[in-house]
């Protein structure tokens, strides 16, 4: 494998006497993590003027810093202050500046967790944390109130609670391992968890998240792919932010993993100063097609505490999306997301491309302004739906077990559901109302 002449160069400072190899060791990696402002400074060849260095070492108090050698070799020291790799893994003193909306758990992961480590949003999902610990520390991670806590791995008897709740939920289809990063767990305890979730009968997919193809790409070797490959079907996502994280090394971590059948996605985060262009984004999102990853997702930057410099208005994605959809590949325009604090999930912002409608017309509008009509059909008769599928003649076989309450929007929707309005809970009006009743 290739490694360039600064990262040779770096690797002889951190380890003069070991193999030229090691670099390409995933443990020699995490074993020489950066955590130190002055081995930062040596590697990079820069020196920070004091004040700076004093504001830096009273952030990673509170936030503290860890760095693979790999990614470190990837900044640009010429370049320091707008650097999207030194953005994202070296403390800015801004990560201290406090603002009213942020909040210690902005998602509520830990308020929907019914045990610990599972977070049980959606109807048929799970988020299972099986992993504190990163071989970075992104400075913009949603959750900054955990990193560093201390890097430790949950035992089993703590993940056997996870895969017990999961087990006794058979509403559950759909497993996300995430963390910390799954893939920094050892090998055989990876094996184990994910053996354990593929004896889960209701369990039809499992999903990785992991960054360390674009942090630590030397992890995706040979024999972490063939342990993976005994359980498919087997999703992996990863993040990246920047095209400049896409290197000759993360390319063949890539390539390992598609080739051994895995679908790719990615999740990038939309940070400001970093990847806030939508020339960026888009160039990110084509090179990531062509080492067959999908982007997926588009993320807002949450409210989490010391992320406050990374946020972007809602509009500079909406902006972003626009210069996608029509523009470039659809396979390259990932839905942008707004994940919503206080624990409402995921919720999808994108332009809107509908002006208009009448009863037998709907006005649209494309990515280069042309307005048009689409007609609708004169013939259309809806069927009443009453979820009786086995009688339906669409013939829908389903199993029962699939079969959940129309939930949200969707019960309005349903000829089937009586529902006819969502309230908010303590609405004043329908309280005064009871009052009334209580009078008469
Ligand atoms: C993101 C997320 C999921 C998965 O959502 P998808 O839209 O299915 O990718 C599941 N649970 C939680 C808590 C999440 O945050």
């Amino acid at each position: 494998m290739k490694i360039t002449e600064k990262q040779k160069k770096m690797k002889t400072m951190i380890a003069a006497k070991d193999d030229v190899n090691l670099w390409h060791d995933w443990r020699w990696q995490l074993k020489h993590q950066i955590h130190e402002i002055e081995v930062l400074e040596q590697l990079l060849g820069v020196k920070f003027d004091k004040a700076q260095k004093v504001a830096m070492k009273k952030t990673m108090k509170t936030f503290p810093m860890s760095i693979t050698p790999y990614y470190l070799s990837l900044v640009d020291a010429d370049n320091l202050k707008y650097d999207p790799i030194f953005m994202q893994s070296c403390p800015s003193p801004e990560e201290l500046i406090r603002s009213n909306e942020d909040l210690q758990d902005p998602l509520h992961e830990d308020k929907d967790s019914p045990v610990e480590g599972i977070t049980h949003r959606y109807p048929d999902r799970v988020l299972f944390l099986v992993s504190n610990v990163c071989s970075m520390y992104c400075r913009h991670c949603t959750r900054k109130r955990k990193v560093g806590d201390c890097d430790y791995v949950p035992s089993k008897v703590q993940i056997k609670k996870g895969l017990n709740y999961i087990r006794q939920n058979p509403v559950i289809r759909d497993v996300l391992l995430s963390g910390g990063d799954p893939f920094l767990l050892n090998t055989d305890y990876l094996d184990w968890i994910l053996k354990e979730l593929r004896a889960i009968k209701h369990v039809e997919i499992i999903r990785i998240g992991t960054r360390t193809p674009v942090v630590l790409p030397y992890r995706i070797d040979d024999e972490l792919v063939a342990m993976l490959k005994k359980y498919q079907p087997l999703w992996i996502n990863t993040h990246f932010n920047h095209p400049r994280e896409i290197t000759h090394s993360s390319e063949k971590a890539l390539a390992k993993l598609a080739d051994a059948g895995f679908p790719l996605g990615n999740q990038s985060v939309l940070l400001a100063g970093i990847n806030d262009c939508p020339r960026i984004i888009k160039a990110l999102n084509q090179r990531l097609l062509m080492n067959r990853v999908r982007p997926y997702y588009l993320y807002q930057c949450d409210l989490s505490e010391g992320l406050m410099h990374f946020r972007t208005p809602v509009g500079k994605g909406i902006e972003i999306i626009e210069h996608l959809i029509g523009h470039t590949s659809g396979l390259a325009v990932p839905t942008y997301v707004i994940d919503a604090p206080g624990g409402g999930g995921k919720i999808p912002v994108m332009p809107n491309y509908l002006i208009s409608w009448s009863t037998n017309k709907v006005i649209l509008r494309n990515y280069e302004g042309v307005i048009t009509t689409y007609k609708e059909p004169d013939s259309y008769k809806p069927i009443f739906c009453d979820r009786k599928c086995d009688v339906c003649k669409l013939h829908l076989d389903l199993n029962p077990a699939n079969e959940d309450k129309s939930i949200g929007i969707c019960s309005l929707l349903a000829d089937h559901d009586e529902q006819i309005s969502l309230t908010p809970q303590n609405n004043p009006r329908l309280k005064k109302r009871k009052v009334k009743k209580n009078d008469v």
